[in-house]
């Protein structure tokens, strides 16, 4: 099946996550903030940063501290792919751990990601953009979302997924992994759970895999949970599909 659109095919964009569950609070320690910090720049000890934390109102520090992740993406753009469908390339240069942008999307419960799964493969659907986080929480870019949605796999990413919690929200943000240079394209490890047929990979790295992410069934879904002292965990994803056959 080729494609010749020079469009992406069509997507509802917006900029904030769209809850059809009903939204909860994380936890309270967003409320007190990192009041032990005293500069204005959280240090790598900071409470908020060491579990993930965006820093908000209720911290000390200024509104320039680096630990406020989440307000500015970094600029890209999407791309043709010769071998990946759409990409995304970087705009400008991004330095290790940069923000660069938030992966957003409809937030669904694990019945409604199910019933999606089986309605995309009844329908051949290739692509699936649904990244887990924990049960009853998957946020679904596939009928809204932004450019986030369009980063492809790597086995050698650039990129990296990262749950933050912001104000008692719980988010994903797109994170640099090392140094980008302008134009390269963004990518990170989808850590896919096949649903479907197998999907070659046409990432291009020495260490590639071959194939699209692991052998398991789509019951045995991927445990994620928060950063621990200093150790920021990376998200799992769920049945991420953008096959190059699109
Ligand atoms: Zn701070
Ligand atoms: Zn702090
Ligand atoms: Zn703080």
């Amino acid at each position: 099946m080729i494609d010749n659109r020079s469009e992406p095919p069509p997507y509802v964009h917006i900029k904030r996550n769209a809850y059809l569950i009903k939204k909860k609070r994380d936890g309270v320690i967003a409320d007190i903030g990192c009041t032990h910090c005293k500069s204005t720049e959280c240090s790598d000890n900071c409470v908020c940063r060491v579990q993930c934390i965006s820093c908000s109102k209720a911290c000390r520090c200024s509104d320039m501290c680096s630990n406020r992740p989440f307000r500015r993406d970094r600029k890209m753009q999407v791309v043709k792919t010769e071998l990946c469908g759409w990409g995304v390339v970087a705009s400008e240069s991004i330095n290790k751990g940069d923000f660069i942008i938030e992966y957003i999307g409809e937030v669904i419960d694990d019945a409604l990601c199910e019933k999606r799964l089986w309605d995309m493969k009844y329908k051949g659907v290739q692509n699936f953009y649904m990244c887990e986080l924990r049960k009853d929480f998957t946020i679904d870019a596939t009928f809204k979302g932004n450019l986030s949605r369009f980063l492809n796999h790597s086995c050698d990413p650039n990129c990296k997924l990262e749950k933050w919690q912001v104000e008692g929200e719980t988010r994903v943000g797109v994170f640099a992994a090392r140094y980008i240079e302008v134009g390269e394209p963004l990518t990170y490890d989808y850590r896919f759970v096949q649903f479907g047929s197998e999907v070659k990979c046409h990432c291009g790295a020495s260490k590639c895999q071959g194939y699209l992410g692991s052998k398991k069934k789509i019951t045995s879904k991927l445990d994620i949970s928060w950063g621990s002292k200093r150790k920021r965990t990376s998200t799992s994803c769920l049945a991420i599909v953008k096959s190059n056959s699109f």
